[in-house]
C-alpha cells in the first residue's frame, strides 16, 4: 500500500476489505491520527468499532502492526475474520507448537503479515523479541489498554512491559483502546504507555436522552413515590447505598401498593435471578437495588434510576445513571441527597482503608506464621476470622489489608471458596469452532475460565468457581453443570473441585522498602478516594450545568454547551453569580490535577535529576530572564529544548516560585488568555491558541497559561 493514501480512497479500501460502506463517525479521525505518526489514546464504549480504526491502519500503513490483547481466546476469532477477508493476520501465543510459533516469526520478519496479534506475556520471550527487532513494525495497538492501570478493576502488571518494545525496535506510534473513560485512569494509560503529545478520542460517552437532575431532599421514599407516578411506561431503578436502605425504602413503597423489589448480594443467588427476570419482563416496576445490580443488565426501558444515595465516584454515578434510557428515549437520572449521606461516604473510606496503620505488622505476621505453617505450597489454611484472632485485629480489617494484597498479586485469599482445577486443552484443532456452537451462558464461562489460563498450556489451573457465580449470576450448581458439559467436549479436563479457605501467597516476601512503598501508595489511594467523593458531593451542589460538570470531569476538555434539560439549567434551585459557578468548577479543576496523581509526581521526581540541579536551573534561567534574554537562549544554555524548558517553568509556577517578569509576553496577550481560561479551565493549549489571533509559540503558551491559572487560583482565593 501507498504510505500517504489519499483518504478519498479508504472507502474504497473499506468496501472492497472489510465489506463495509462507510466509516462511523470519528473512525475516519482516529485512523488519519494513527496513520499520520501520533501517539492516539481512543475511549470508545464496547460496540463502537474500535478494532477497525486499527485494522484499517494496519492495512494502508507500510510494515506489520503488533496489536496487544489481554484475552488469547479472542486472537485466534480476530485473525481468522481478517484472513477471511483477505488481510495477513495471525496471532502468536501458547496455544501453539514451537515449530509453529517459528514459523510465524518468520513470516513476520519477512513482511508477510500486516497484523500480528499477541499478549503482553510475549515480551517476556526473548525468541520473540528477537523476531521483532529484525521485523518491519508500522505501530502498536493496545486493546484494553485500561488493563495497565491500576486504578481499574482489570490491572494486569504485565501490560506495563509494553513500552520496553522500543528498547529493541525504532520509536512507532503507539494507539490505545480501551471502553473505559475515567480520568485517572485515561492519565494512567497515557503515562504508562509513554505515549507522547496523544491525540485523545472520547467517543460515544455523552448520552444526548439522558437529563440530569440533582435535589437535596429529606423524604426520599415520597419523592421517589412521585417520581413513580410521573413516569408513563416503562420502569425504574432506585440505587440506595446498602442493603438495609434498599429493604427499608422497598418496604415503604411497598406500602404504597408499588410493585417494587429490594435487590442486594445478600439474597440467595436463585432470588437475586428470580428478580432479575421479573424486573426484565416488565412484572415488577421499580427494582430497588445497591451496586450489586446491573452487571450485564441491558433493560432498554428504564426510564428513571434515581440514586438515594451519594456515591463514592463520580465514575460510579454516571455508570448507574448510565442504566437508564439504553432504547435511546429520552429518560431522566436523579440524585437525591442530603447532609446525612456524606456520613455514609466517610463510613465507606473509613473502612475500605481501615487497617493502613497495622499494614506492616499484619504482613510481618503472615509471612512469619506461613514460614512455621508450610512453606512449600506457600498456603496458610484457615478460616480468616482465625488469623483475624490470632493477629489481634478486626475481620474486617484484616479484610481491608488482604484486599489491597491481592490487589498487587502478592497473596490471594479465599473464604469457603468452592475452586476447581482443571486443564484447558487449547491445543485441539477446532477448540474455537466448538466454541462458537455454545450458547451464550456457556460461553461467556468459556471465557472466564480462559482468563485464568497460564502462559503454560499444560499446567492446571485454578478456578474460583463461586466468584465466578456470583460475577456472573449462576450457581454453583449451574456452573458445574457447564464444566461438564465441557469436560465432555474435550475441551477442558477437571482434576478435581474442592473447598478452600486461606491464603496462598503468590510472591517471596517483599523488601522493607517494598512494603513502605506500598503503604505510602495506600495512603496516597486514600487521598485520591476523598478527593473523589468531594467531586461528587460538588456535582450534587453545583449549579453549573449537571451535564457539562459530568462531561469536563471525563473528558479534561472544555467546548461543551449548557444541556437546557438538567435541574441547573431549568433552574429548579436558585442561580447564583457567575463568580460562584466558576469558583466551584475551579475547584473541581483542581482536584482533577491532583488527581494527576501521586504516580506523575514520583515519575517527574526521579526523571529530574536532583533538586540542587534545579535550583541552579532556576537561578540561571532568572538572570537570563532578566537580561531579555529569549527561550531560545536559555534553553541551549541548559542543554534542554525549548518545550522542555516551559514544562520546567510552568512546574516551577505551579508549585510558587515567582519569576522575574517574562518580558516576551505582553500584557494584552496574558489578558486576552486569563479570560479564555476563566471562562474553561479545562482548555487544552491548542484550543487557546486556535482562539488567539497570535503566533505565540507552544513554548511560550505554555508558560502564559500556566501564569494566568496561577493567577486565576489566587483570586479565587482571595473572594474566598
Ligand atoms: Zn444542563
Amino acid at each position: 500500500m501507498e504510505p500517504n493514501l489519499p483518504r478519498s480512497d479508504w472507502n474504497k479500501i473499506l468496501k472492497d476489505n472489510f465489506g463495509i460502506d462507510n466509516f462511523r463517525k470519528s473512525q475516519e479521525d482516529i485512523i488519519q491520527s494513527i496513520v499520520s505518526g501520533n501517539d492516539t489514546l481512543v475511549v470508545l464504549p464496547t460496540g463502537g468499532g474500535k478494532s477497525l480504526c486499527y485494522q484499517f491502519s494496519a492495512l494502508i500503513m507500510e510494515g506489520t502492526a503488533l496489536v496487544v490483547s489481554p484475552l488469547i481466546s479472542l486472537m485466534k476469532d480476530q485473525s481468522d475474520a481478517l484472513l477471511k477477508n483477505n488481510i495477513p493476520a495471525t496471532f502468536i501465543n501458547s496455544s501453539l507448537n514451537s515449530r509453529e510459533q517459528a514459523n510465524r516469526l518468520h513470516n513476520l520478519i519477512d513482511n508477510k503479515y500486516k497484523i500480528v496479534y499477541f499478549a503482553p506475556e510475549r515480551l517476556m520471550n526473548n525468541t520473540f523479541i528477537e523476531a521483532l527487532k529484525q521485523a518491519n513494525i508500522s505501530f502498536i495497538a493496545v486493546d484494553e489498554a485500561h488493563c495497565i492501570s491500576e486504578w481499574g478493576q482489570d490491572f494486569r502488571p504485565l501490560y506495563r512491559k509494553i513500552p520496553t518494545i522500543f528498547n529493541y525496535i525504532r520509536r512507532v506510534p503507539i494507539a490505545g483502546f480501551t471502553a473505559t473513560a475515567t480520568p485517572d485512569v485515561q492519565k494512567d494509560m497515557i503515562i504508562n504507555l509513554e505515549m507522547k503529545k496523544p491525540n485523545v478520542f472520547l467517543l460515544g460517552f455523552k448520552r444526548d436522552n439522558l437529563s440530569f437532575h440533582t435535589e437535596e431532599c429529606k423524604n426520599k421514599p415520597k419523592r421517589l413515590i412521585s417520581l413513580y407516578k410521573s413516569m408513563k411506561q416503562g420502569s425504574m431503578i432506585v440505587y440506595a447505598g446498602t442493603r438495609k436502605r434498599t429493604e427499608e425504602i422497598a418496604s415503604i413503597l411497598q406500602e404504597d401498593r408499588i410493585n417494587c423489589k429490594a435487590y442486594h448480594a445478600g439474597l440467595e443467588t436463585a432470588e437475586r435471578k428470580k428478580i432479575q427476570e421479573q424486573f426484565l419482563n416488565n412484572d415488577i416496576d421499580i427494582i430497588i437495588a445497591t451496586t450489586a445490580f446491573g452487571m450485564g443488565i441491558d433493560k432498554p426501558d428504564v426510564r428513571i434510576v434515581a440514586n438515594v444515595y451519594l456515591p463514592l465516584t463520580l465514575e460510579e454515578y454516571y455508570q448507574e445513571a448510565g442504566r437508564a434510557g439504553r432504547d435511546s428515549l429520552p429518560s431522566n437520572c436523579y440524585l437525591l441527597y442530603s447532609k446525612e449521606d456524606e456520613k455514609l461516604q466517610n463510613y465507606f473510606i473509613r473502612e475500605q482503608f481501615s487497617g493502613i496503620t497495622e499494614f506492616r505488622r499484619i504482613y510481618d505476621s503472615l509471612y512469619f506464621l506461613l514460614d512455621k505453617q508450610d512453606e512449600k505450597t506457600n498456603f496458610l489454611h484457615g478460616k480468616l476470622v482465625n488469623y483475624a484472632n490470632l493477629l489481634n485485629i478486626s475481620e474486617k480489617k484484616l479484610l481491608a489489608i488482604l484486599k489491597v494484597l491481592q490487589n498487587k498479586a502478592i497473596l490471594r485469599f479465599y473464604e469457603d471458596e468452592k475452586v476447581a482445577y482443571l486443564r484447558i486443552n487449547t491445543y485441539l484443532d477446532n477448540f474455537n469452532e466448538i466454541i462458537s456452537k455454545f450458547n451464550k451462558e456457556r460461553k461467556i464461562i468459556m471465557k472466564r475460565i480462559l482468563e485464568y489460563k497460564s502462559n503454560d498450556s499444560n499446567q492446571t489451573i485454578e478456578v474460583p468457581i463461586a466468584k465466578i457465580g456470583r460475577e456472573i449470576n449462576m450457581t454453583i450448581e449451574e456452573i458445574e453443570n457447564h464444566l461438564h458439559a465441557l469436560e465432555i467436549f474435550n475441551l477442558i479436563d477437571i482434576e478435581k473441585s474442592s473447598v478452600i479457605s486461606g491464603i496462598k501467597f503468590l510472591r517471596p516476601r517483599l523488601q522493607n522498602d517494598q512494603i513502605s512503598s506500598i503503604f505510602t501508595e495506600i495512603k496516597q489511594r486514600k487521598k485520591v478516594s476523598q478527593n473523589k467523593v468531594k467531586i461528587v458531593r460538588e456535582y450534587a451542589s453545583t449549579e453549573d450545568c449537571k451535564e457539562r460538570f459530568i462531561m469536563e470531569y471525563f473528558d479534561n476538555n472544555s467546548g461543551y454547551d449548557d444541556c437546557g434539560k438538567c435541574s441547573s439549567c431549568l433552574g429548579n434551585g436558585h442561580h447564583s453569580a457567575k463568580k460562584t459557578i466558576n469558583k466551584i468548577r475551579q475547584s473541581t479543576f483542581n482536584l482533577t490535577q491532583n488527581l494527576i496523581s501521586a504516580k506523575q509526581i514520583q515519575k517527574d521526581k526521579t526523571e529530574r535529576k536532583t533538586d540542587n540541579q534545579d535550583v541552579g536551573n532556576l537561578n540561571i534561567i532568572k538572570s537570563m530572564l532578566e537580561d531579555h534574554k529569549g527561550l531560545e537562549e536559555i534553553a541551549a544554555k541548559l542543554q534542554l529544548t525549548t518545550p522542555e524548558v516551559a514544562s520546567f517553568i510552568e512546574k516551577e509556577i505551579e508549585a510558587g516560585f515567582v519569576f522575574p517578569k517574562f518580558w516576551f509576553l505582553d500584557r494584552s496577550l496574558l489578558n486576552n488568555i486569563y479570560k479564555i481560561i476563566k471562562n474553561a479551565p479545562y482548555i487544552r493549549l491548542s484550543q487557546i491558541k486556535e482562539k488567539l489571533d497570535s503566533d505565540i509559540s507552544y513554548p511560550e503558551l505554555r508558560i502564559a497559561a500556566a501564569i494566568c491559572r496561577k493567577e486565576l487560583k489566587s483570586r479565587m482565593m482571595y473572594q474566598k
